[in-house]
């Protein structure tokens, strides 16, 4: 059972795994007096501290009965986040701080994490506000990104890092924050109405930037308060053939890629978020086998693929 916020990490001994906790710190700043009880909470439970990618510190390599304990020793109540959520907004120090600024891109950052982070979404997603054209912190390899210029915000879509990078593509330029925000905010809720178990970089793919932007753009021109909806994509490119070794009414096997698995049953797609499969949209887990899979959960390749199968039937392995 995974403690409840905590995520697993590499499994070297199944009989002492280990975890890492992440306490939230928006935009990346943190008081003193927290960073005394990180630092604290991991001598006393022999953590390790770590600086994360998206401006946090974790402490990992936690023995699974001291995750909760450790979570009260920091003062806070540990949260569930859904599997395929906002998991960062990165923001620069902007013109606050930074002598080349030209835009406040905390005051954007904050809101953006206050709105969005954690909320559920059809794959992760991350945000990026730069307050200059150097675009500190690979803004335009977020799912949405804003950067500043003297004259405004621009906003880029569907960027991503990973095992599949993407340069974001320029949606809207010269915008106030107030402008940056409401466009954003239509940008989302298209995406989630959308999208499939996709990043937006994959979902603007599949149907064409130019549909997507004409549909976001359309609403975002109508007097705010009274748009309507952008209608769902009627896609006129059709999405490249994706490979797929599996059809409907194959069993799964330990070979069956993840990602397969998903798109020819999407009804195995609950047990495997239950098994701790938490990252279905990301990239990389989707490429990867059932005993790849299994593997890096530290759980058995045969009742993963028992699980799976009994799944698709309707049942549980157990
Ligand atoms: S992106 Fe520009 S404003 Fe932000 S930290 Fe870098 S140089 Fe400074």
């Amino acid at each position: 059972m995974m403690p409840k916020g905590a995520t697993l990490q590499k499994v070297k001994d199944p009989q002492d795994r280990r975890y890492a906790i992440t306490p939230e710190i928006p935009g990346g700043f943190v008081k003193p007096e927290f960073l005394r009880k990180l630092a604290d909470a991991a001598e006393q439970f022999g953590g390790v501290l770590k600086c994360t990618s998206a401006q946090r510190i974790m402490i990992t390599m936690l023995k699974e009965d001291d995750v909760e304990k450790v979570w009260q020793l920091l003062g806070i109540e540990p949260k569930a986040a859904p599997a395929n959520c906002v998991r960062s907004v990165k923001m620069c120090p902007g013109d606050v701080f930074c002598k080349r600024g030209k835009q406040d891109s905390i005051k954007l950052g904050m809101i953006l994490d206050k709105r969005y982070s954690k909320q559920e979404m059809p794959s992760k997603m991350k945000f990026g506000v730069a307050g200059c054209l150097n675009a500190c912190g690979d803004t335009r390899m977020k799912d949405v990104g804003a950067i500043g210029y003297e004259t405004g915000w621009t906003i880029y879509v569907g960027g991503s890092g990973g095992a599949h990078p993407r340069i974001g593509d320029e949606l809207a330029k010269d915008l106030t924050t107030d402008e940056a925000l409401r466009l954003i905010d239509i940008v989302v809720r298209y995406y989630k109405r959308h999208a499939g178990i996709e990043r937006m970089g994959t979902f603007i793919e599949r149907i064409g930037f130019p549909l997507f932007s004409e549909a976001v753009l359309a609403e975002y021109k109508q007097a705010p308060g009274t748009e309507t909806s952008a209608a769902a994509p009627a896609i006129s490119t059709p999405s490249a053939p994706q490979p797929v070794a599996l059809a409907r009414g194959q069993a799964v096997t330990h070979e069956s890629l993840i990602g397969d698995i998903i798109r020819v049953y999407p009804e195995a797609i609950p047990a495997l978020r239950n098994m701790g499969m938490a990252c279905l949209g990301c990239p990389s887990s989707a490429g990867e086998s059932v005993a790849n899979a299994a593997g890096i959960h530290g759980m058995s390749a045969d009742k993963l693929v028992a699980e799976i199968n009994a799944a698709i039937k309707g049942g549980s392995a157990k």
